[in-house]
Formats: C-alpha cells, structure tokens, sequence
C-alpha cells in the first residue's frame, strides 16, 4: 500500500459539508426551518417556466447563458458582460479559489464564514486562513492584519451566515481600499434581497478593481434545489473565471425557470416584507423569554443559549415538536442555535415550543 495513490495535499482535509437535517425519525409532519430556505417557495412563474423545460430535454443549453446575464444585469442595473453564472453561488466559489488561489496562496474569511470558503480553499490546494471576529460580527481590522502578501483572496459575506450580522458600506469600502495589491474581496451577497435598499455591493464592484460580488437564487428566490447562481466583478476577473466553467454547467431548465423568477419582483418584495416582519417578532418573542439574538438582516436569527448543553437540549426539545433548527457548533457557535424565519404559523410554533423549553409553557 505504501505506493498508493495519494490526493493533493490538503483534499483529505476537507470536511464533509453537512446540509440541515430535513427529517425527524418517526414523524411526518416537520417543519424544516434548517437551511434558510424560502417558506413561500419560488414564484409561481417561475414553476412554470420549470414545467415548460421538459420539452426541450433533448437540446444542450445555451454555454453563454446570455439570456439570463441580461435578465440578470437588467433587474440589478448591471453590465451583463461582466457577470458569470453558476450551480448556486457556490460554484463561483469554487470558480475563484481554482483560479486564483494556487498551493501556498492564502484564502481568508472570518471564524463563523461560511464553511464553502474553507472546503474550496483546501480542494484548491491553497491555505485556509481563519480569523477571529468581535461578538459575532465581522472584524475588518482583524482580517487586515490577517492578510500577507500570500493573501489571494478575502471572503465576506454581507449579510453574514449563520450570524445575521452586516458590515456597512463604508466599513467594507474601506476594507476593499485597504487589501494587499494581488488580493481580490469576495462579498457574498446571498442575503442581499432581504436587506431593504442594498445593492450586495455591485456599486464598489464598479468602482473598483478587486471587488467580485457572488448572489444565488437559493434564498428569496425560493430555488435552492434549482442550484443557480451568478458572480459580478472587474472584466479581466469574469474572464478568467469563464476560463474554469464548464460550458455547460447549467441545464436549459435551470437558466430558463431563473429568468422567469427573476420577471416576478412582487413575488421577491411580498416575501421580503414577510421576512421582515415575521423575524422581527420571532426575536422579539425569543427575546421576551430569555433567549437573545443579533439583529439579523438576513431570513434567520443566531438564537443564543447559556451554553452549548442548552442549545443541545433545546434543539431535542424542537424536534420532538416536530421543527428542525440548525445547530452551529460547525460554525464555532456551539451555544446557538439557527432558525430560519418561516411563514408566521411556523414562527408561533418556534416560540411556543422555546418558551415550553424555558418551562413558561
Ligand atoms: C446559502 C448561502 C449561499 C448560497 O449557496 P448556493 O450555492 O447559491 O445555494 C452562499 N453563501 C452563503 C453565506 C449562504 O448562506
């Protein structure tokens, strides 16, 4: 065996990326509130769209996806030369860490950043870099001093998962001005829509020249089993990453059932406003029994607990009442647990059974 093949240095130290639990053993009827999924689902345009692809399975899709960069581009006042697509947001990850972060390259994101940005680092041979955040928000100055020459690129998600806390525009403006020259900052901006007035930061995309943007329709599109996604950045950017896509990475359907979501804004603002709505009760009940949270811009709150044995125990008390929340010790929140905003029935049932947890019930 001493001769077996061996992986790249760095692969066997990918952790498995666990999705959220969509099932209680020996119950039907859960409410899954796991994954920051849209509980209103896609636009109903968009279903039709998704039905009308089935006839046209025989065909290869189109490998420049014009049509939905100039949907795209159109709704978010974009150049649609300058934006690439991809199978959820995470494949423009996985784009950017092929092409630009070699063995010995450092990768940075912050210590509760989403866990792709670590598993594309390492599957690119390059050099995960973690650091610490401030009371779970993002530490501009922190990831500064945490950047080398080394540094390729610099990932932040704004909003960020599982924290629900932002960064404003002027803090990452001057974080983007501040980077080491031959460093890109990735804002993922998967949250984006549910923030009122907030372009993800396609504005500093345009004003500078080491900015990329990534967005999905997994989120207030209600289309995370569709898998698309898209990145905005500089030209020469875009056109490297062009480079490493597949031409054909996505299905006619999938391009086909994005530009009719994306033709539904009322759908997007109806479950914006919800959103708002329904989270801010839910922290506020939360809140009311001893259970507090960030301010979240984003469709879930950090609910946090005493400690993780408490997290634990009421994560078992929420299944057994049939609501399935996420548990964030992955994400270094081992006292949290995450939930993501449902429809207001939902939201009630989370804060009944927490205050049944907490004995007020
Ligand atoms: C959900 C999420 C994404 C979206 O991933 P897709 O591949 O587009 O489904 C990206 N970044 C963060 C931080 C997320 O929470």
């Amino acid at each position: 065996m001493t001769d077996r093949i061996r992986p790249k240095p760095g692969i066997l130290d990918i952790p498995l990326y666990e999705g959220g639990q969509s099932r209680v053993p020996g119950m039907g009827d859960v409410v899954k509130l796991s994954s920051n999924e849209n509980p209103f689902g896609p636009s109903e345009t968009a279903i039709e769209a998704f039905r009308r692809g089935a006839h046209q399975l025989h065909r290869y899709p189109s490998a420049h996806h014009s049509e939905l960069r100039a949907a795209i581009a159109a709704v978010h006042g974009l150049d649609a030369e300058r934006v690439i697509c991809g199978v959820g947001s995470d494949e423009i990850i996985t784009f950017l860490c092929q092409t630009y972060a070699a063995p010995g390259d450092e990768v940075v994101y912050s210590q509760h950043g989403f866990l792709m940005y670590r598993i594309s680092a390492l599957a690119a041979g390059a050099t995960p870099v973690e650091v610490p955040e401030q009371e779970r928000s993002a530490d501009p100055e922190a990831i500064l001093a945490a950047c080398t020459k080394r540094t390729r690129l610099v990932f932040l998600a704004n909003p960020n998962n599982p924290t629900g806390t932002m960064l404003d525009a002027g803090t990452v403006a001057n974080l983007a001005a501040r980077l080491p020259a031959r460093a890109i900052l990735v804002l993922d901006g998967a949250y984006a829509e549910y923030v009122e007035d907030f372009d993800g930061g396609a504005s500093l995309v345009d004003a500078r020249e080491n900015v990329v943007m990534t967005r999905t329709f997994s989120k207030i599109y209600g289309l995370g089993g569709l898998r698309v996604g898209w990145g905005y950045g500089p030209g020469d950017i875009i056109a490297a990453l062009s480079r490493v896509r597949g031409p054909f990475n996505l299905a006619t359907v999938q391009q086909e059932t994005a530009i009719a979501a994306l033709a539904d804004q009322d759908h997007v603002e109806k479950c914006r406003a919800d959103n708002a709505r329904m989270r801010d009760w839910l922290a506020q009940a939360l809140k009311e029994i001893g259970v507090p949270s960030d301010p979240s811009y984003a469709n879930f709150i950090l609910a946090r607990f005493e400690n993780a044995a408490e997290a634990e125990a009421c994560d078992a008390h929420l299944k057994s009442q049939g609501l399935i929340v996420r548990r964030v010790g992955a994400y270094q929140l081992p006292n949290c647990l995450r939930i993501t905003v449902g429809d207001e029935p939902s939201c009630r049932r989370v804060a009944y059974a927490v205050a049944q947890f907490k004995g007020l019930r």
